[in-house]
């Protein structure tokens, strides 16, 4: 039978993107694409990058004050969200641009409107066209998920934080994962006054007990008022904001709420399932490692799979995929020992195994260290860094880094390239340090403050 495309790929973000940029560009499939919403995705219009540019804009106003501490006659000013913003949506303008040329010089036809499946090899489109292809790609990513009560109330999601039209004077932000402590720290860099709810006993759950425990020290050191084990009970719109109930007895008004309290994958409508498609709990689709469905003409990657909801990660499965159906290449996507960072201020870089995890395994060895950084220190602020090492005391391998350091993004990078590479922990021991660095640190860990 004759297809219209090769490939149909749903979702123009990250992963997307790649697989339908792979398949036509290097191995000269007929690819399409539909787009709902802006091309780019999540991490282009609305996380990791507009993200990662308010974590730049929060962090002068700390850097003007280091500086008058090294001699500078410097002052800051108010910050001025509007003229901010004004270059953060050029800047999206630019990128989304930058994609659609990536794939129309590729030579991907894009359809900008929302796409469903209707067989296993037919896409209506929301036109009322219908294309078909020999295969689907399913990349439509997730979106923010919020409770009914709060959604009624005005809270806002992260999605909209990107589009206010001032910033408000007080903010509560619900929720403990990386998304919600991220706007946390950005919000307080930028002058607002923050709160943050999580109803579980730690922040950033998931990640090395230690290093959430840093980092929430950190963030209440600079200034954010984190309550843990705390939950919204009753909020409703009031003059001036939200009055917000809480499981600790508080009521207050803030201007804003924030729920970053998770993620839902966007499969809703789709057709999935009725085609066969296995979707689990929480609506992802349930794929193989070769990123396969239940029915074997679909395939799907990034964050509607729900596995490691990270841009890295999607561009890979969909790189994998586009070399294996079409280019005789066949590639599983590696999940294994995948790096990440938290921009927290300070941030937070992760690789391996957490202790919690390694400990079940056992035996290991545990090496930590927590000490002020030259140039903080230097400039009055009390600020800490903590850097910890995992390692089997068996195979010597290194199973998990954590740091929580400015700058801990950047390290992590290069620390993964060395375990995942199979380092152990006296290859590390052999690595001459640099100094006066903070990262020399990881190369002078000499006994292990704990054995379990
Ligand atoms: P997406 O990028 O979400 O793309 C899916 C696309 O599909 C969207 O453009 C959507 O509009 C479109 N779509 C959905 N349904 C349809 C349909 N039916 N028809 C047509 N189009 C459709 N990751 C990192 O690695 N580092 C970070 O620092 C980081 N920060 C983040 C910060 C925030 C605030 C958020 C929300 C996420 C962050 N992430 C980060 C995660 C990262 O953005 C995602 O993992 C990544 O974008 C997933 O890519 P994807 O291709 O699976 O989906």
């Amino acid at each position: 039978m004759a297809f219209d495309y090769d490939l149909f790929v749903i979702g123009g973000g990250s992963g997307g993107v790649r697989a339908a940029r792979i398949a036509a560009g290097e191995h000269g499939a007929k690819v399409a694409l539909a787009e709902e919403y802006r091309m780019g995705g999540t991490c282009v219009i609305r996380g990791c990058v507009p993200k990662k540019l308010m974590v730049f804009a929060s962090s002068y106003k700390t850097a003007i004050e280091d500086a008058r501490s090294y001699g500078w006659a410097a002052e800051a000013g108010a910050f001025d969200w509007q003229a901010f913003r004004g270059k953060l949506d050029a800047e999206l303008d630019r990128l989304e641009a930058a994609y659609r040329s990536g794939l129309k010089n590729a030579g991907v036809t894009t359809f900008d409107m929302r796409a469903t499946v209707s067989d296993a090899h037919t896409v209506a489109l929301a036109d009322g066209r219908k294309v078909t292809a020999k295969h689907i790609l399913i990349a439509t990513g997730g979106r923010p998920a919020m409770p009914q009560a709060a959604a009624e109330a005005g809270a806002l999601t992260s999605n909209d934080i990107f589009k206010l039209d001032a910033l408000p004077k007080s903010v509560l932000i619900v929720g403990g994962g990386f998304i919600a402590c991220e706007f946390a720290c950005i919000l307080n860099g930028l002058g607002v006054e923050v709160t943050q709810f999580y109803r579980g006993e730690q922040i950033l759950r998931g990640f090395d007990g230690e290093a959430r425990g840093h980092v929430a020290e950190e963030m209440r050191a600079q200034g954010v008022n984190l309550h843990v084990g705390t939950d919204v009970i009753e909020m409703k719109p009031v003059e001036g904001g939200t009055w917000v109930a809480s499981t600790d007895g508080r009521e207050a008004v803030y201007e804003k709420v924030v729920y970053a309290t998770g993620r839902s994958p966007n499969t809703e409508g789709l057709g999935l399932e009725a085609l066969g498609v296995k979707l689990g709990r929480k609506g992802e689709v349930v794929v193989d490692d070769w990123s396969q469905t239940a029915v074997p003409s679909i395939f799907a990657v990034g964050d509607v799979t729900d596995r490691i909801n990270l841009t890295p990660v999607a561009i890979r499965e969909g790189h994998a995929f586009a070399d294996t159906i079409f280019g005789a290449k066949p590639t599983k996507a590696d999940h294994e020992l995948v790096a990440s960072a938290v921009f927290t201020q300070p941030e937070l870089g992760t690789i391996g195994m957490t202790e919690e995890e390694a400990r079940d395994r056992g035996p290991i060895e545990v090496y930590t260290t927590a000490f002020r950084p030259m140039q903080t220190a230097f400039a009055g602020r009390p600020d800490r860094v903590m850097m910890k090492l995992i390692v089997c005391a068996t195979t010597r391998r290194v199973l998990g880094c954590h740091i929580v350091a400015p700058g801990a993004g950047e390290m992590i990078q290069l620390a993964a390239i060395a375990i995942k590479m199979g380092a152990t922990k006296e290859d590390f021991d052999r690595t001459v340090a640099v100094h006066p660095v903070m990262a020399e640190e990881l190369v002078t860990l000499r006994k292990p403050v704990r054995t379990a």
